[in-house]
């Protein structure tokens, strides 16, 4: 198989897709124009957003609310106004999870929450694959991304024409997308899957090979639990890669009862030495049925912050590697896309169909 050149830096990510001019005038015509909002701090931000600062105050110090209240109240107050709702994704900010969201989880859960919605806008909180796996399941509604360079070191690892090079090379084995892909990946291949059903996907194919794009220590994870051979791709999170298992085991020496769990995107050897490792719904539910003493998310480092300022009783141990395509989204942007409808996300329909039907098989196993 041929290898896959990733270099891991930021600085060479591809972005998602370029900004279409046309595509917000047109939002801009369906939706009417609304003027910049005032982003003074007055007695009046103040007032109307101390509840949401009572969800954030752990994280985030007095002194840097005045900053963040004034595009709260904005964002809130324009959302209404717009129809509009706010996807965001686990690792999110805190004053974006917890002070403007309307729906929070990983990619698919927020795709598929956003669908039983009446809102006319999605607004999405996360890297460009997921604001397309939003349009996907929303065909219908109109999908902004606040910065469409958020890109993704899994989504930009593979394309289109990989996955038909692969087909070529082998023919006749079933090939699985994660759903860190692009829409023009998806629809190339048989099925999606996420970390928390990858390995139920993988087993339902009724194949005893499948090509498995484009995480290989998603695929590793999967395949010290399957018999089936998996044929995997070389791409890799380049927050999740970062992990070894000798820092894990460092804080182990540290404190013995610690819990570790860790995202199945971290290499093997990591999740060799977690005592827990699954997708960030799953560690997100874990801490909060185990209720574990100190805990080390082994996973993007605005999840803990996100779940600490929601979970007492529970000490969060660091090892914080943020992800840059994530930390794209801010507030002003997500205030931005809201005034100026942008960037929109659309997809060629009948791409967007076949990739659907990738998405829709997953969904469907349950
Ligand atoms: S954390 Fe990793 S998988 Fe998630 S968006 Fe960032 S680079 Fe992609």
């Amino acid at each position: 198989m041929r290898e896959q050149a990733f270099s891991g830096d930021p600085a060479l990510t591809p972005i998602g897709v370029p900004l279409d001019p046309e595509r917000t005038v047109s939002a801009l015509d369906r939706f009417g124009a609304v003027p910049m909002p005032n982003l003074a701090w007055t007695p009046e931000v103040e007032r109307a957003t101390a509840h949401l600062y009572e969800k954030v105050k752990a994280i985030i110090p007095p002194v840097e609310w005045p900053f963040h209240a004034p595009y709260v109240k904005a964002i809130n107050d324009l959302k209404k106004q717009r129809n509009a709702v706010i996807l965001a994704h686990n690792y999110q900010t805190p004053e974006i999870y917890h002070c403007v969201a309307d729906v929070v989880g990983d990619s698919l859960q927020l795709a598929k929450l956003a669908a039983q919605s009446e809102a006319d806008i999605l607004i999405q909180g996360g890297v460009h694959f997921m604001a397309e796996t939003a349009k996907l399941l929303n065909p219908d509604k109109t999908v902004l991304i606040p910065d469409s360079r958020a890109g993704c070191s899994l989504a930009q690892s593979i394309t289109a024409a990989d996955i038909r090079l692969l087909r070529q090379r082998y023919p006749g084995v079933p090939v699985v997308a994660y759903v860190n892909t692009s829409a023009e990946v998806k629809a190339e291949v048989d099925i999606c899957c996420t970390s928390s059903n990858a390995l139920k996907v993988v087993e339902s194919l009724g194949s005893d090979r499948v090509i498995f794009v484009p995480d290989q220590y998603l695929a590793k994870n999967v395949q010290a639990q399957t018999k089936v051979k998996i044929i995997a791709w070389q791409g890799a999170c380049e927050v999740h890669e970062r992990f070894t298992a000798e820092d894990l085991l460092r804080y182990r020496a540290d404190d013995p009862s610690i819990q570790i769990i860790a995202h199945p995107e971290c290499p093997p050897e990591v999740i060799a030495v977690s005592d827990f490792a699954g997708s960030t719904a799953a560690m997100i539910d874990f801490v909060k049925t185990k209720r574990p003493k100190r805990v080390l998310l082994v996973t993007e480092c605005s999840m803990a912050d996100n779940v600490a300022s929601e979970t007492t009783g529970t000490e969060f141990v660091r090892p914080c590697n943020l992800c840059p395509h994530m930390k794209r989204i801010t507030l002003p942007k997500i205030l931005d896309s809201l005034v100026y409808l942008k960037d929109v996300v659309t997809i060629d329909p009948a791409l967007a169909a076949r990739a659907r039907r990738s998405v829709q098989r997953m969904i469907d196993l349950g």
